[in-house]
C-alpha cells in the first residue's frame, strides 16, 4: 500500500517527537472525567466529583461517561452483535465512541462514521470502504462536511466485522461521535497545491494519531473540531472549527520572529451557534500545533461545563474566561511559551476560490488533479470502485475527500487526462464545475436522522436538478440544507442556507419545510447568513430559489458575486 502523502513520514516523525518529547509537560494520564481515580484504576462510582462538578450535578451524558467509558463498551458491541440486538439506554451513547450511531427511529440500524485524517485515502482504503458499503451497508456511502465518510444500514451482528475491517484498512472510527475530537480536516489539495504555503497533511495525520493514542483525550465536555488550512486558495472552512490553524507567511519583522511559514491559531468556531473562530494572537511553528492543541483540549477537559450540554462547547469556556486566561492555562501545560505576534504583520492570505477545486487543476509536480462532483456527497458502490480504479490507473492511487461533499483525484499526467475524464464521466459523476450543484451541501435529513424535520438530501437533489434546468450561473453559489438546529450542513455559511422545520398547511397537515437564510460565507468571505424567510414548504423552495437567483442575475453589477449582491 502506498503512503498517503508524498511528503512522507519524515516530517511526521519530527512532528510526533516534538509533540511527545518536547512540547507537553508530564502528568496528564488520568481521566477523572471518565471515572479513573488518582491511582489510575477505573473505579467509576467511587468518584464524587468530576473536575470539581459534583456527580449529581452532571448532565445525563456526563453521568453515562462517568459510569463507564464509552471506549470500554466493545464487549457490549460483541454481546449485542451475537444476538443481533441494538444497544439500550446509555449504551446508545457509548457506541458513538466507536463511531456507531444507532439511528432509530429514522432507520432501525447503525450508521458508521469513519475517521479519515485530512480526508486522504489510498485507493486500497477507498475500495475497502466500498466493499463495506456493499457487504454490510445499503450499497452506497455518503461524504460528510468533515471530509469524512459514513455508511448506513448496518446491522448489530455486523458491527464487529465493520470495526475489524476498518482496522484492516488502516482506518478507524474511534472517537468520531459523542464528546470527542472529531475528524481532523485539512485543505484537500495539500501536498500538490501550487498556491499553498505548506503541506498540512502530515500535521493533520500527526494530530489524528496523537488524539487516538491518548485515552485522556476522550470524553470531553462536548465535541471538538480541529482543522488545518494550508494557505492556498481552496477552503477547508477552518474558521468553523474549535481550533482553526491557518498557514501564514511571516516576513522580516521587528518582533524578533524568524521569517518563515507559521500558523495563526483561531479559536471557538461554532457556526450552529452563529460564531466563527477568531484569531487569538498566537503564532505557532507547524510542529507546535500538536502540543498546543493537546494542551488546550486538556484545559477544556478540566474546565468545560459538564452540567449543561448547551453551554459545554469550548466557546462557552472562552466566553467566560477570555482568550488571555484560556491561553495562560494552556501555556502551563507546555514546555515552551506561546509566541504572540500581530496578525497584521503576517502576509495577507491568498483569497479563497469558491468551488475552485472542482474541474482540472495543475499540481506542483506538473501533473493535474481533478475535482469530481459527487452530488450531496452520495456515491454508489459501483461508482466508488470505478473511482478507485481511475485513481489507480491514471492518478497516484489516492483520493481526497472535501468538506464540500465532493472529492479529488490527484496525480494525473497531461497525456492521461482525457482518458481519465472520460472514465470519470462513465461513472455518472462529473468533473465539470457546476456553479449550482458544486456547492450543494445536505446533511443526512429525515431518511436517516431522527432529528431531521425535512428530507434534506431529497430536497437538495431536486433543487439542484430544477435550478440546472432553469438557469445558468457564471458565479458559484453555495446552497446548504440542514435538517435541524444541529446544523451538520452548516446552513449559516451558505450563500443560501436552509434549516428544516415542520410547516402546517391550511388543512392542518404537518409537512416538510425550511427556514431560509441568505448571505453566509467562510474565510475571506466570512459571514453568518441572516434569516429571510420562515416556514417555506419544501414543495415551494425550487421556485423560490429560482426567483431569487433570477433576481440576482437581473440586477447585479457586472460579475458581482451572489455574496456581494
Ligand atoms: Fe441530523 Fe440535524 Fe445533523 Fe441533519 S443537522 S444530520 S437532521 S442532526
Amino acid at each position: 500500500m502506498r503512503l498517503i502523502s508524498d511528503s512522507g513520514f519524515t516530517t511526521e516523525q519530527e512532528v510526533y517527537l516534538t509533540a511527545f518529547v518536547a512540547g507537553l509537560k508530564e502528568g496528564r494520564d488520568l481521566m477523572p472525567h471518565l471515572g479513573q481515580d488518582a491511582e489510575g484504576r477505573f473505579t467509576h462510582e467511587e468518584e464524587e466529583t468530576v473536575f470539581g462538578t459534583p456527580v449529581d450535578e452532571l448532565s445525563r451524558e456526563e453521568r453515562i461517561k462517568h459510569a463507564k467509558n464509552g471506549l470500554d463498551c466493545y464487549d457490549t458491541i460483541l454481546a449485542n452483535g451475537s444476538e443481533n440486538q441494538f444497544p439500550e439506554a446509555d449504551d446508545v451513547f457509548r457506541y458513538k465512541f466507536h463511531g456507531l450511531f444507532y439511528v432509530a427511529p429514522a432507520q432501525d440500524s447503525f450508521m458508521l462514521r469513519c475517521r479519515i485524517a485530512g480526508g486522504a485515502l489510498s485507493t486500497y482504503q477507498f475500495r475497502g470502504l466500498a466493499e463495506m458499503a456493499q457487504d454490510w451497508g445499503p450499497g452506497h456511502a455518503d461524504l460528510t462536511t468533515r471530509a469524512n465518510l459514513q455508511i448506513r444500514e448496518i446491522e448489530p451482528k455486523n458491527c464487529a466485522s465493520v470495526l475489524m475491517k476498518l482496522a484492516d484498512l488502516g482506518l478507524t472510527s474511534q472517537g468520531s461521535g459523542a464528546d470527542n475530537v472529531r475528524n481532523i480536516t485539512a485543505t484537500p489539495t495539500t501536498g500538490f497545491d501550487p498556491d499553498e504555503l505548506i503541506d498540512v497533511l502530515p500535521y493533520a495525520r500527526a494530530m489524528h494519531h496523537y488524539i487516538l493514542k491518548n485515552r485522556d483525550l476522550y470524553g470531553l465536555p462536548r465535541k471538538f473540531n480541529i482543522s488545518y488550512d494550508s494557505g492556498g486558495g481552496v477552503s477547508v472552512c477552518a474558521d468553523t472549527n474549535d481550533i482553526g490553524f491557518y498557514a501564514v507567511r511571516v516576513g522580516e519583522n521587528d518582533q524578533g520572529v524568524e521569517p518563515g511559514v507559521y500558523f495563526r491559531m483561531q479559536l471557538c468556531g461554532i457556526t450552529g451557534h452563529e460564531q466563527f473562530a477568531k484569531d487569538c494572537g498566537v503564532l505557532l511553528t507547524p510542529a507546535e500545533t500538536i502540543p498546543v492543541a493537546a494542551a488546550l483540549i486538556r484545559v477544556f477537559i478540566e474546565n468545560g461545563d459538564r452540567t449543561n450540554r448547551k453551554k459545554a462547547r469550548l466557546k462557552y469556556l472562552v466566553d467566560d474566561w477570555g482568550f488571555e486566561k484560556t491561553l495562560e492555562e494552556t501555556e502551563k501545560k507546555l514546555t515552551f511559551p506561546l509566541r504572540y505576534f500581530p496578525l497584521e504583520k503576517c502576509d495577507a492570505p491568498k483569497p479563497k476560490d469558491k468551488q475552485g477545486y472542482l474541474g482540472i487543476h495543475p499540481q506542483t509536480d506538473g501533473k493535474n488533479y481533478v475535482g469530481v462532483l459527487t452530488p450531496v456527497g452520495r456515491m454508489t458502490v459501483s461508482q466508488m470502485l470505478a473511482l478507485a480504479d481511475i485513481a489507480d490507473e491514471f492518478g497516484r492511487g489516492e483520493l481526497r475527500l472535501t468538506v464540500w461533499q465532493n472529492l479529488i483525484i490527484p496525480g494525473i499526467s497531461d497525456d492521461r487526462l482525457q482518458a481519465a475524464l472520460t472514465a470519470i464521466q462513465a461513472t455518472g459523476l462529473s468533473h465539470k464545475n457546476n456553479t449550482i450543484k458544486g456547492g450543494l451541501i445536505a446533511c443526512t435529513g429525515s431518511r436517516g436522522c431522527k432529528y431531521a424535520a425535512a428530507d434534506t438530501k431529497g430536497s437538495a437533489v431536486a433543487l439542484g436538478d430544477h435550478l440546472a434546468s432553469k438557469l445558468i450561473l457564471d458565479q458559484p453559489v453555495n446552497i446548504h440544507l440542514t435538517g435541524c438546529q444541529h446544523s451538520c450542513a452548516q446552513h449559516y455559511i451558505g450563500d443560501i442556507g436552509m434549516m428544516g422545520t415542520k410547516v402546517k398547511t391550511d388543512d392542518g397537515e404537518s409537512v416538510d419545510g425550511y427556514n431560509i437564510v441568505l448571505g453566509g460565507g467562510v474565510d475571506d468571505q466570512q459571514a453568518i447568513a441572516r434569516e429571510v424567510w420562515k416556514s417555506i414548504p419544501a414543495t415551494e423552495i425550487d421556485s423560490l430559489v429560482e426567483k431569487l437567483l433570477c433576481a440576482y442575475l437581473a440586477h447585479r453589477e457586472e460579475n458581482e458575486s451572489f455574496a456581494a449582491f
